[in-house]
């Protein structure tokens, strides 16, 4: 009976009354395709036509019903030809100012007819006036006024309100039978009213109902709708996972050796956190389906190590390991660090990438498809399908909010070749605050790297006017002559590349000019690869003072000895990639410091972003304010990753909902595993395989 009534909900709008395909079709441009779909369409507001208020009481602005009656209607050729029927009801009288109207309508308003109306009340020159209300001509005495607020829904063009509402209250009555999945005692637990009660709250309030909460959304009615949506993609991630864990994996339990021998040959101890980290890689690449872990580690804590004793997991197994990088800088980074490291151990370390000749890629690719490289590094040319490994069991994605989903896609297919999966690390240096990792990334294990390498001081951030722009070049120069090293980062609200690299060589000219005796160096991305990293080997050595950059520099460049740091037009960048940039200095024991320039007057956001970043330097920290000043569509690319698309939901507003979803999860998963697919089809329908990021 029930999945009957349920298939009466999943069944298209046509099946309504009123509805044909004309009115599908624009009912389809606002997402509403099922009669559920319908009762998902949330009012944008609501108007009170439940009570009758004495025309005299009126004042501009208000929306309200009337009794009135009709004292004279006239047609009055000005500009434009219009209808004005005064009326009035004995409090106060009123216009009623028709721009569209017929020759019968007119005859219809004789003096002394009474009506009832619906309108806006506006000040007019003599009057209050309302134009185009809606009217019904009154016949007796009795008609009923409304016993709910009526909701106000979003609607496209040549859908009307009254039509959306018809809809909705067939819709209403459909629901009467709507299955709640929810057990009792969770709904109890949480003081959320039952799905029925809450749709019919929602959408025909009565009078008495807290408007404001309704209109925030925060109305324990909204709130019941949100937490189930929530709670549904939960549950949907939750699945994938587990069916993710029946693929098969090559559990890589090598002996150790290659990872203790690396762990020797470092100038450092790993610092606790690392050690947390490296030991659940390990617990979860030991098992035979594939580890699927986002390692959370602010920038600076020291992710790349974790991620090559990841990958000698592999190798001690006689298993391929590839690490990518989102940027040319970065993945040849990553490629000197593991030549280094790998070298002393014997392994062979590939490079792919894009800019690549074409007669040494072959040959990689060659060693690459015989495993005699072991080792892979490179940039998002990993994922060309020309690409094919031995037997990869390994893959680490660093700084994975970079990448889109068809290239991460694309990359979990290389392990499958032999129908082995492989396991995937993710690193990332964007904190995500727990309660948002916890809805975006169910499917994903999470470690976080809470500690930075001993002897890290946090970087001082201060913020100047671009009027102080020669106090800022003097500090720059000071520090410069004695024997700091400075990064100074060219900025533009435009994303144009090209204009970014005029703009800093626009600088580094103006720099050369002025301080001819300083070491100035220059990288952008539309540098020739070589050229770029010979500039940045030299200011690894030190042999460079001063490096200009544009945002290229953002993600992952490591030189410890980089203590200053000047980013121009800082008002105009987003607090996470502030912060990003910021990690580039502060990396090494030396005290380090932070200019943001800007040009005033600031906007209140840019104010909080700047603000924020003088007052923290702790990632996670900064993701939170990141969260509440810009959402977290925006934090997450949602763009990219084709998560967190609710339709109810809104993370930012309805983050207090998130521990009990997590919680009402698991206990579904446990004790009710009959309601999760239920759940999971009305919330996401056919939208679940789109979930797989
Ligand atoms: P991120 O997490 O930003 O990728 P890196 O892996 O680049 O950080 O590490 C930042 C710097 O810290 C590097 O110079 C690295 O060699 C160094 N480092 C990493 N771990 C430690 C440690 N345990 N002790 C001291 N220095 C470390
Ligand atoms: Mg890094």
């Amino acid at each position: 009976m029930s999945v009957k009534k349920e298939s009466i909900l999943s069944s298209p709008v046509t099946s309504l009354k009123g509805v044909g395909s004309k009115v599908a079709e624009k009912l389809a441009r606002i997402n509403i395709r099922t009669v559920q779909d319908v009762l998902f369409h949330l009012p944008l507001r609501y108007q009170d036509r439940t009570r009758i208020l004495p025309a005299g009481s009126l004042q501009s602005g208000m929306e309200a019903v009337i009794e009135v009656q009709v004292d004279h209607a006239e047609i009055a050729f000005g500009r434009r030809r219009m209808l004005l029927v005064h009326v009035s009801d004995g409090t106060g009288a009123l216009l009623l100012r028709f721009f569209h109207f017929s020759a019968a309508q007119k005859n219809n308003l004789k003096s002394g007819t009474r009506l009832r109306c619906f309108g806006e009340a506006r000040q007019g020159k003599h009057l209050l006036e309302m134009i185009h209300p809606e009217y019904s001509v009154l016949q007796n005495e009795s008609q009923p006024v409304e016993d709910t607020l009526t909701a106000i829904y979003p609607v496209t063009e040549g859908l009307h309100q009254l039509s959306l509402r018809k809809i909705s209250e067939q819709s209403l009555q459909t629901a009467a039978e709507i299955k709640d999945w929810l057990p009792d005692n969770i709904l109890q637990s949480l003081n959320l009213p039952s799905l029925r009660e809450a749709l019919q709250i929602v959408h025909r309030p009565s009078p008495e109902v807290e408007l404001s909460r309704l209109l925030e959304g925060t109305h324990p009615a909204q709130q019941r709708l949100a937490f189930e949506e929530l709670l549904a993609h939960q549950l949907s991630l939750i699945k994938l996972r587990e069916k993710a864990s029946l693929n098969p994996a090559v559990p890589l339990q090598g002996d150790g050796k290659l990872r203790s021998q690396f762990l020797t040959n470092l100038p450092f101890d790993l610092t606790a956190a690392q050690q947390r980290v490296v030991l659940e890689i390990e617990c979860d690449s030991n098992q035979s389906f594939p580890m699927m872990r986002l390692v959370q580690g602010d920038v600076g804590s020291g992710k790349t190590v974790v991620a090559a004793l990841a990958c000698l997991q592999a190798i001690e197994m006689q298993q391929q390991a590839a690490l990518m990088a989102p940027t040319e800088i970065l993945a040849e980074q990553h490629f000197k660090n593991f030549s280094a490291w790998f070298g002393k151990l014997g392994i062979n370390v590939a490079w792919l990438s894009g800019k690549q000749k074409a007669a040494e890629r072959r040959e990689m690719l060659a060693k690459i498809i015989a495993g005699e490289m072991m080792m892979v590094v490179g940039t998002h040319a990993l994922f060309q399908n020309e690409v094919t490994f031995n037997n990869l069991a390994m893959i680490v994605i660093d700084e994975q909010h970079r990448f889109g989903v068809h290239q991460r896609l694309a990359l979990q297919e290389k392990g499958k070749k032999i129908n082995l999966f492989s396991h995937q690390l993710i690193m990332t240096a964007t904190p995500i605050p727990r309660t948002l990792a916890q809805t975006a990334y169910a499917d994903l294990d999470l470690s976080v790297i809470d500690e930075f390498p001993p002897g890290r001081q946090p970087v001082t951030t201060v913020a100047m006017p671009n009027s102080k722009r020669a106090e800022v070049i003097s500090r720059v120069t000071h520090a410069c002559e004695n024997g700091e090293q400075c990064y100074w980062v060219c900025t533009l609200v435009e994303e144009s590349d090209a204009l970014q690299c005029e703009a800093a060589e626009n600088t580094y000219a103006t720099l050369q000019a002025a301080f001819p005796q300083l070491n100035i160096g220059l990288v952008h991305g539309r540098m020739k690869s070589q050229e770029k990293e010979k500039t940045m080997q030299d200011f690894k050595n030190n042999k460079i003072n001063l490096l200009v950059a544009t945002t290229v520099i953002e993600v992952g460049v490591d030189v410890p000895n980089a203590s200053l740091m000047i980013i121009e037009n800082a008002e105009r960048l987003g607090l996470s990639q502030l912060h990003q940039l910021r990690g580039r200095v502060g990396r090494g024991s030396k005290k380090s410091a932070c200019v943001l320039m800007y040009q005033p007057p600031l906007s209140e956001n840019g104010k909080k972003r700047i603000q924020a970043m003088r007052e923290t330097n702790d990632g996670f920290r900064i993701a939170q304010i990141d969260l509440e000043l810009r959402g977290p569509g925006e934090l997450l690319g949602t763009k990219q990753t084709g998560i967190l698309q609710f339709r109810i939901a809104d993370l930012a507003r309805d983050k207090a909902l998130i521990p009990d979803v997590v919680k009402a999860a698991k206990i579904i998963m446990k004790e009710h595993p009959q309601i999760v697919n239920p759940l999971i089809e009305r919330w996401l329908g056919e939208k679940i395989e789109y979930q797989r990021v």
